[in-house]
């Protein structure tokens, strides 16, 4: 497990700054959710983290290690995006193992993995099924499979759930929460719902114009907002 560090990370993209400048300590085994509006760089920060963007900038710590230089697949992160991004061709056995494959594990332990995240997340029954022939909400659930079966040390969810209507969405943030508790894995989550954030985090990191405003529990973010912007985002009192 590990959790992550970022110290005067700065992304500069065609020679303008979208995120300045910005601090965070994010602890071992905690559910972090960033959160702010649209465009705040929630997204490029996730990204900075996952190895997909560079730091113009600054370091990114996974662990005690800096990982800056490190591939995507070397850093020890898993991610899931919006748009679920299976392979519609491939079964949901094979879209969970594909990455597995690539990295030569043995067939047994694959079939292990697979089948472990299978129960996990209520997918046992439709392992030989094609994406297409699965809900909305099942779909997502074989993306948080594929990332599952890596068993990373920082899973990353960049607004997983908002393709899925509001009463599935409300089931699978229950059910993110139960992965979470029974797992310990650190998890950053990204999100524009402010509800969401109040009922995944342990702690919120509240972004705006590519800063970080304020990072704290749920009840500390609601009850002693460090700006007016965080007070009139999260609809506390002024
Ligand atoms: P969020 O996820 O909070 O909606 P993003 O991280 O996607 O925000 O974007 C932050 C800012 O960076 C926005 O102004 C966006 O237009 C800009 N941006 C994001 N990705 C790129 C890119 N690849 N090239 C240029 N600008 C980008
Ligand atoms: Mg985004």
């Amino acid at each position: 497990m590990a959790g992550v560090i970022l110290e005067n990370v700065v992304k500069v993209f065609d020679k303008t700054e979208v995120i300045h400048r910005v601090n965070g300590v994010f602890e071992d085994g905690q559910f972090i959710v960033i959160v702010g509006p649209s465009g705040c760089g929630k997204s490029t920060v996730l990204r900075m983290i996952a190895g997909l963007e560079e730091v113009s900038e600054g370091t990114v710590m996974i662990g005690d290690r800096v990982v800056n230089e490190v591939e995507p697949k070397d850093r020890e992160i898993a991610m899931v995006f919006q748009n679920y991004a299976l392979y519609p061709h491939m079964t949901v056995f094979n879209n969970m193992a594909y990455g597995l494959k690539l990295q030569k594990l043995g067939k047994d332990e694959i079939k292990k993995r697979v089948d472990e995240a299978a129960r996990l997340l209520q997918l046992s029954d439709f392992l030989k099924r094609k994406p297409r022939q699965l809900s909305g909400g099942q779909r997502q659930r074989v993306a948080m499979g594929r990332a599952l079966v890596r068993k990373p040390a920082v899973f990353l969810f960049d607004e997983p759930l908002s393709n899925l209507d509001a009463k599935l969405r409300h089931q699978m943030r229950v059910e993110l929460k139960k992965l979470h508790k029974r797992l310990g894995t650190t998890m950053i989550y990204v999100t524009h719902d402010q509800v969401e954030a109040m009922t995944l985090a342990d702690r919120i990191v509240v972004m705006n114009d590519g800063n970080i405003e304020q990072i704290g529990t749920p009840d500390e973010i609601y009850h002693n907002p460090a700006s007016k912007f965080v007070a009139g985002f999260i609809g506390s009192p002024p």
